[in-house]
């Protein structure tokens, strides 16, 4: 169906395809379609599921583009939160194609490359922030928006005479201090130029107001450590390097010295100062060494605001870290919001930190931490500025882009189309409408490799997760006898079992056999179905239990 799109050569349209982060929030993967050519604008993954049992990374399925052999001539990567990025590594060596994306996101993007051993094979085009380049038969722009991480990038998208404008994550700030400024000059520019679509972020469309600058929040947080006597720990994420430059202000204001604690926070200073976001002024103390500062100097940022278990919060407070413990009087600063679906893990982890007798300060107004997502103020302000013949809203679940559909009715923009992953919409100038939907999906991270969560692998692992595993063999002596009682193991299944019960179900599964002897292999396929049937049968009325079951036939 997909390849047929553009049989009719004099046909102009455009098209749109959401596989990932319409409908979720998430691992956003978004395809462009003009003239049999394809261009993907960012691959990124997501975390947790609790349907999903033992596996934490996920991303989009993209048999769309691999079943029907999609001509991909780029992808570009708008900004470089895991949402975005994080898929590269994983979902390139199906694709093979170029990717382009700025300094900063570039530079993280190449690191995680080289981990991967892929820097020699991708083909990486590193370009300037604000600039213009084409991709097959796409012409791109760049327009720096904010957002919290640096270098957020909207992008301009040509595609013969119609223009789609796609946000890509964003906010307005208009004072920030090294992240981008909205260039909103050359947004009102290009709104002037008529623009067709444009491909919005949803994630706090029902959010009244306005996000917040980052500015705002630097006294809030000072007011929380200046004349505090106690050490200060500040939990944030990680790739808020603007942030990480607040603290670094905040550290010299209050005569605290600032230290560093998490590995993805060592990523993205080292990140920084490489492209020169951060300066070597800047001094973020090792964490082997701010043991050794005095309690009222000590200040430090930290990974693991979510909760993770890994994070440096919870291994400092599971005192599972070589070189940090929490004490009395210790205050943790929650400098970050709580991602939905995590409540349980933050739950769990401040209340560790309330046992140990630390004071715990959690964002309950603007004033230590603000989003980087617009709220309804800066979506009406961006719809002034572009004026779209269409609004697609995208990066949220349905209830988000519901809010900003009704939102964007409400002023001014008559087109809008919801959507949802996998459903392929034609772009036309002043129209946008969904024509067919393809194969979508999640896929999960199993070692090295990739799973759908839809497979019977993840329905299998949960039977045995919640019900256990019971293993029978059945040996066949070279004349088709049962050569002993069938072997029975119960694993996970119930907590005490006794012998006879083991032999009751052996016996009972003897008699059953009888009429397959003598058996042979041809009768194998029918005999493993009737077993299976007899064998659920009698666990569930004996144990009330139906767990995973493994027939072993073995012939001697
Ligand atoms: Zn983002
Ligand atoms: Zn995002």
């Amino acid at each position: 169906m997909i390849n047929s799109l553009f049989e009719d050569k004099k046909s102009d349209y455009a098209y749109f395809l959401p596989l990932g982060g319409s409908g979720e929030i998430g691992m956003n993967f978004n395809l462009y379609g003009y003239k049999n050519k394809w261009l993907i604008v960012d691959c990124g993954v997501s975390f947790k599921d609790s349907k999903v049992i033992g596996a934490d990374v996920f991303m989009p399925n993209i048999d769309a583009i691999i079943e029907n052999k999609l001509n991909v001539c780029g992808m570009f990567i708008t900004h470089a939160h895991e949402d975005h990025i994080g898929g590269v590594h994983h979902l390139w060596p199906y694709i093979k194609c170029p990717i382009y994306t700025t300094p900063f996101s570039g530079h993280l993007l190449q690191q995680r490359l080289i981990d991967y051993g892929l820097l020699d094979k991708v083909n990486l085009n590193i370009v300037k922030k604000e600039s213009k380049f084409d991709i097959g038969p796409f012409k791109l722009e760049l327009i720096n928006i904010s957002h919290s991480i640096l270098e957020a990038n909207s992008v301009l998208i040509t595609l013969g005479n119609k223009k789609v404008f796609h946000t890509g994550d964003w906010k307005i700030d208009n004072d920030p201090e090294i992240g981008n400024k909205p260039n909103s000059k050359r947004l009102k520019e290009i709104g002037k130029s008529g623009v067709s679509a444009m491909i919005c972020d949803s994630t706090n469309a029902n959010v009244k107001g306005f996000s917040g600058s980052e500015k705002s929040i630097e006294k809030g947080i000072y007011n929380l450590i200046k004349g505090y006597q106690g050490r200060v720990f500040i939990a944030m994420f990680a790739s808020n390097v603007e942030r990480i430059l607040t603290l670094s202000n905040i550290a010299r204001k209050t005569n605290r010295q600032l230290g560093a604690i998490g590995r993805s926070m060592w990523r993205m200073i080292k990140a920084s100062k490489s492209v020169g976001y951060l300066k070597e002024k800047h001094i973020f103390h090792e964490e082997r060494n701010i043991k050794n500062i005095s309690d009222d100097k000590f200040l430090a940022i930290c990974t693991g605001s979510q909760g993770e278990p890994l994070g440096a919060l919870n291994r400092i407070a599971d005192e599972t870290h070589p070189h940090i413990r929490f004490k009395k009087g210790d205050r943790i600063v929650f400098s970050s919001r709580m991602i939905p679906g995590n409540e349980v893990s933050i739950n769990s982890l401040i209340n560790k930190l309330v046992y140990k007798g630390v004071d715990v300060v959690f964002p309950k107004a603007k004033n230590i931490h603000v989003s980087g997502h617009p709220g309804q103020e800066e979506l009406k302000m961006m719809y002034s500025w572009i004026n779209p013949s269409v609004l697609i809203p995208v990066h949220g679940e349905a209830l988000h882009i519901k809010a900003h559909a009704e939102l964007a009715k409400k002023n001014g923009i008559d087109e809008v189309l919801k959507t949802k992953n996998g459903q392929l919409i034609r772009l036309s100038n002043d129209k946008a409408d969904i024509i067919t939907e393809v194969t979508t999906g999640k896929m999960a991270v199993n070692g090295d490799e990739l799973i759908s969560t839809d497979s019977s692998f993840f329905k299998e692992r949960k039977k045995m997760l919640f019900n256990g595993v019971v293993t029978i063999n059945f040996i066949f002596s070279d004349i088709g006898d049962l050569q002993e009682l069938p072997r029975i193991k119960f694993l996970s299944v119930v907590n005490s079992i006794e012998q006879e019960q083991l032999l009751a179900l052996s016996e009972y599964l003897n008699d059953e056999i009888r009429n397959f002897i003598p058996f042979n292999r041809a009768k194998e396929n029918q005999l493993r179905q009737y077993l299976n049937k007899k064998i659920k049968k009698f666990i569930i009325n004996k144990f009330d239990k139906s767990p995973s079951i493994i027939l072993d036939i073995i012939y001697i």
